[in-house]
């Protein structure tokens, strides 16, 4: 059996209880060493058996996966923040239904979540965003023409841009070509929840000087929006007035 673990933003206690079991029982651990805290590999056994993917090929990590279950052992494929963002998953699910090699999916705390408590930030704030984008520059990987980010820039919405802070001057442009302000706040987090995190506010003009300033080229999120503003109204879910399943509002 493989089980696919996220390994939270960095911090080690941001597994979930469910991860760090299965880090303990593992016969097998294969980490994404680029960006998962090696601090969590402390949690296995003294005779697990722990493979860096940064160094491997896809076809490399499923030999292992291969090998371990033909002696029924049990491996945890460690992935960084909540495998479902970025994860190259999909190709790996793919791969062991061909095999015939059964496997779960425990998630974990994304990196943009541990932004938004770096920066402690409300993505979805009333009267400024309803929603949150989630996207990246196009790099080595493609990005569909209809996903540019000055696309999504249209919308105005609560935005977190991964994979991107070393290409700060292309964002910086592609974001002030969609509803997004030269004044428009944005923030620069590097290793959100790790020891070393870096919290970088600006307005948007400010992005690309603010990541030279502070060295920030990769390893980071980029977010921008009025969520990152002072202004915003009050909840419905609260507001006294307001009636909900659980309590009757007061005029
Ligand atoms: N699955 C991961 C994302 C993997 S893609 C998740 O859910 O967070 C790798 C990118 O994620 C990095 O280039 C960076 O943009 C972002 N990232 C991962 N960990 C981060 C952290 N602790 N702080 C800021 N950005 C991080």
């Amino acid at each position: 059996m493989v089980h696919f673990v996220g390994a939270g933003p960095g911090a080690p206690d941001l597994i979930t209880l469910r991860g760090a079991e299965l880090l303990r029982q593992a016969d097998v651990v294969i980490y994404a060493g680029s960006l998962v805290n090696p601090a969590l590999l402390e949690l296995c056994r003294a005779d697990c058996a722990v493979h860096n993917s940064a160094k491997m090929t896809l076809e490399q990590v499923l030999a292992v996966m291969e090998q371990a279950e033909r002696v029924g052992k049990t491996t945890v494929r460690l992935h960084t923040g909540d495998p479902c963002l970025y994860g190259a998953v999909r190709e790996q699910m793919d791969a062991l239904d061909r095999l015939g090699i059964p496997y779960s999916v425990t998630p974990g705390v994304s990196s943009f979540c541990g932004a938004a408590a770096a920066l402690e930030a409300e993505y979805t704030l009333p009267g400024v965003s309803q929603s949150v984008i989630i996207t990246r520059m196009a790099g080595r990987t493609p990005v569909p023409e209809r996903e540019s980010v000055a696309a999504l820039a249209a919308h105005g919405a609560s935005m977190v841009v991964f994979l991107s802070a070393g290409m700060l001057e292309e964002l910086q442009a592609e974001l002030l070509k969609g509803a997004y302000t030269s004044d428009t706040p944005a923030a620069l987090v590097y290793k959100a929840t790790w020891p070393e995190e870096k919290v970088v506010r600006c307005p948007l003009r400010e992005l690309v000087r603010a990541g030279r300033e502070h060295h920030i080229a990769k390893t980071a999120l980029v977010l921008v929006g009025d969520f990152l503003s002072a202004e915003y109204q009050r909840s419905k879910l609260y507001d006294p007035a307001f009636t909900t399943g659980y309590r009757e509002g007061q005029p």
